[in-house]
């Protein structure tokens, strides 16, 4: 199948208020051009210089989502374009994001990534760790960020019954925080979950943003 046809058939299967993030790190500009050449508008990349590349190369109307782990003294090549960052899983990076967002005299639209797979590997904030940053004053002095929601990821595991468990978690705290925090600068209504293998059920378990490479570029080769 062709890059347009796996996009299309992804499309036709979720919801339309499910936005989709075609994941293309790895890979090169000539597929993402084709996915765009598709209809395809938001790609997602896990590697800050990587993406910056790919933005001076490519259609300036493609919306660019930075979906890896954050590292702060990197974010100043991504601040001038980048349209969300899921991954936002520190004080200190959204504090750097910020400052950076300020120098170009924008607002970078954020989500806090929270830990929900058991996995050690995994990056995220707990949610009291969420919790004393939102009330804090320090946080509401940041006024070029703005948090739109949460992102997390599942365990790596065949087994469904953990993935769906780590996706209603995700939800359930994406409702009660959105229930019980509103200031300026946080404001959620984006639930990012879901990838390739799992956003069937990140769906059912209400994500509202999948993040989908293989399924439409084909398997990733790692050095
Ligand atoms: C690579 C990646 C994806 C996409 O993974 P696929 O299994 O290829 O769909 C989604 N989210 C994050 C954070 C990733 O790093």
């Amino acid at each position: 199948m062709s890059i347009a046809n796996n996009l299309h058939s992804i499309l036709n299967s979720i919801p339309k208020n499910v936005s989709l993030i075609a994941v293309s790190k790895t890979k090169p500009d000539a597929a993402i051009l084709e996915a765009y050449n598709a209809g395809q508008r938001a790609f997602g990349e896990n590697k800050i210089q990587e993406m910056a590349q790919k933005y001076e190369a490519l259609p300036k109307d493609i919306e660019w989502h930075m979906i890896g782990h954050l590292q702060s003294n990197k974010v100043k090549y991504m601040a001038h374009f980048v349209h969300l960052i899921h991954g936002v899983d520190s004080f200190k990076t959204l504090k750097e994001i910020n400052k950076q967002a300020l120098k170009h005299n924008r607002v970078i639209n954020c989500l806090l990534q929270l830990k929900i797979a058991k996995e050690d590997t995994k990056f995220g904030l707990s949610t009291s760790e969420i919790e004393a940053m939102i009330v804090s004053e320090e946080f509401l002095a940041l006024k070029n960020i703005y948090i739109k929601g949460f992102m997390g990821m599942a365990t790596f595991t065949d087994d469904e019954s953990i993935i769906r468990d780590e996706f209603k978690t995700l939800q359930n705290n994406y409702s009660i925080f959105k229930k019980t925090y509103n200031t300026f600068n946080f404001n959620p209504s984006i639930i990012s979950m879901g990838m390739s293998n799992d956003y069937k059920i990140a769906i059912e378990e209400g994500s509202t943003m999948i993040r989908v490479g293989s399924l439409i570029f084909g398997e990733r080769n790692y050095i």
